[in-house]
């Protein structure tokens, strides 16, 4: 089977400044993978290298079979197109932390937007697909409110429906619920774990541990640019391997 995502030995700087320093990881299509780690590990730089948001400075990455930011013709490695990039992209979908929605469009209209014109959908199949995706995530009926007049926690699900409306092959979620009140982190995390038992490849990085140990199938631990461990969920928590990780964990005790 072919990995949904082949990482090997990435590596990214900003300046001096090394952020990925030799990552290597696959997922698995259908599995939902967790990153955890303290700030400033890199995992929203690893994410947005995955999505060719940011350009890999070496390294090998595959998702679905197929070279991210790059490609190899005749020998040489060269950048992709940004029609190719484009092409790429509409197969990853993205949930951020802040919920990135268009201020000036409804709660429908910002999920319909990108089938409508990316993918060359009628205003009416689009719309039906929409209502359908805002009634999964619970906000049925409040298609036509703006984003200031929904709470961060249902900005965040009209966020999640938008990156559903691709129907991606892949979902990446970068912290979704640490920009949101406590009270409406749990409302989220229902969402996101309604869609993980849909079979959908997701890579989730998140602070919320219990959650990851609940939903991921596996769970990878980074700190300074590395992956230092990766296990199945509860053997990372039950038996981590590395001192880092149980370093990392016992702070959440
Ligand atoms: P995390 O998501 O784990 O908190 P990030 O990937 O956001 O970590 O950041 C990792 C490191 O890379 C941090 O030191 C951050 O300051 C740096 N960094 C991230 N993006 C940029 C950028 N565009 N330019 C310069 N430095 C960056
Ligand atoms: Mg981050």
């Amino acid at each position: 089977m072919i990995p949904a995502i082949l990482a090997r030995d990435l590596r990214k700087s900003f300046g001096s400044v090394s952020v990925l320093r030799g990552v290597s990881l696959d997922v698995q299509p259908g599995e939902v993978f967790g990153i955890i780690g303290p700030s400033g590990s890199g995992k929203s730089t690893f994410l947005r290298c995955l999505n060719s948001l940011e350009t890999i400075d070496s390294g090998d990455l595959y998702v679905n079979g197929e070279f991210v930011g790059y490609c190899f013709e005749r020998g040489n490695l060269r950048e992709l197109s940004d029609r190719e990039q484009s092409a790429q992209r509409m197969r990853i979908g993205m949930v951020f932390q802040r919920f990135n929605l268009f201020a000036h469009m409804t709660a429908l209209e910002n999920v319909t937007s990108g089938p409508i014109i990316v993918k060359k959908l009628s205003r009416v199949d689009a719309g039906e697909q929409g209502r359908h995706l805002l009634d999964q995530v619970g906000l049925a009926g409040l298609y036509d409110r703006y984003p200031v007049q929904l709470s961060g926690g249902q900005q965040q699900r009209v966020a999640i429906a938008r990156a559903m409306a691709m129907d991606p092959e892949i979902l990446l979620f970068d912290e979704p619920t640490s920009a949101l009140d406590p009270e409406l982190v749990d409302e989220v995390l229902e969402t996101i774990r309604q869609l993980a038992q849909q079979g959908r490849t997701m890579v989730v990085v998140t602070h919320e541990l219990l959650f990851a140990r609940d939903v991921c199938d596996r769970i990878a631990f980074m700190d300074q640019g590395q992956l230092i461990e990766c296990a199945p969920a509860e053997d990372l928590f039950a038996t981590p391997q590395k001192q880092r990780t149980r370093d990392f964990l016992q702070r959440f005790n």
